[in-house]
């Protein structure tokens, strides 16, 4: 079995000490054949009204990296490039940029933030109502990023979760009450053909994967088809971490495949 780490940080993301080589040595020991860089994008204003200022170098800083890397060392798996481009819809003109230049594989749509609160990492969670108000915004921005054609696969739906958690809240974003907004959510993603990635940050707290296999299932049974695993490691500690209980949660889930890209295009490899 292949197994493929398609969201993985280094020292190009500003939350990363991490050097490339070394995640991509830690994921080899791990056992991953396929590494995917993603490093962040955040298309928010800052106090000067410019969007966050290395965004127009993370694809170009991802290619010299790879390239260095090439030189002084055989590379023990595949590395491929990609960008976690996150709050697309704030910039749709600059996201649609950004995420056509050719070093990149693979595009997160990635979304942390939401309106009149900030970056869900940063707020003080105390109860599950605040939390599913908290989902509630996140659904109505995840409904504007969704549409856009900047991305491959949503990166971490419903990852709220992940931090409210760790806070000891313990909160979803359930079909129960979210339905008819992840629904809307998900038969957009369809009908543009994009995907869905499983993010195992969640897993290795005991959090669970994001999206919920809820979610997944509701997806698989709308008819989708695209799904990508990540671990969202930032250090080598983490590496792929998560990862081979994520692909069990897709066999769950009832998908056959895993999805990986290359030059933007989907490739899909037999769970076995
Ligand atoms: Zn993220
Ligand atoms: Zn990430």
């Amino acid at each position: 079995m292949l197994f493929a780490d398609y969201h993985v940080h280094c020292d190009i993301s500003n939350d990363s000490d991490a050097a490339m080589w070394d995640m991509v040595r830690a994921e080899a020991d791990a056992g991953i054949g396929i590494v995917c860089f993603t490093n962040h994008c955040d298309l928010f204003r800052w106090q000067d009204d410019t969007p966050y200022p290395r965004c127009r170098e993370i694809a170009r800083e991802s290619a010299e990296n790879k390239r260095e890397m090439e030189l002084a060392h055989t590379l023990p798996i595949e590395v491929r490039l990609g960008i976690e481009l996150g709050e697309g819809h704030r910039d749709p003109a600059l996201a649609a940029a950004l995420s056509a230049d050719p070093a990149l594989d693979f595009v997160l749509g990635s979304l942390h933030l939401i309106p009149g609160y900030g970056d869900l990492y940063v707020q003080h969670y105390t109860s599950v109502e605040q939390c599913n108000h908290f989902f509630d915004l996140y659904l109505d921005e995840l409904l504007q990023i969704a549409p856009l054609d900047y991305y491959d696969v949503l990166a971490h739906v419903g990852y709220g979760r992940r931090y409210m958690c760790r806070a000891g809240v313990d909160a979803a974003m359930t079909l129960a009450r979210f339905g008819d907004k992840i629904e809307r959510l998900l038969r957009i993603v369809i009908d543009k053909g994009k995907g869905l990635e499983i993010n195992c940050s969640g897993i290795r707290d005991g959090c669970g994967p994001f999206p919920s296999e809820e979610i997944l299932r509701l997806y698989r049974d709308l008819g989708g088809e695209t799904v990508t695993i990540g671990s969202d490691a930032h250090t080598p500690g983490n590496a792929a971490k998560g990862i081979r209980q994520g692909y069990e949660v897709l066999k769950a889930c009832g998908f056959d495949y895993v999805t990986v890209f290359r030059h933007r295009t989907p490739e899909r490899i037999k769970l076995k």
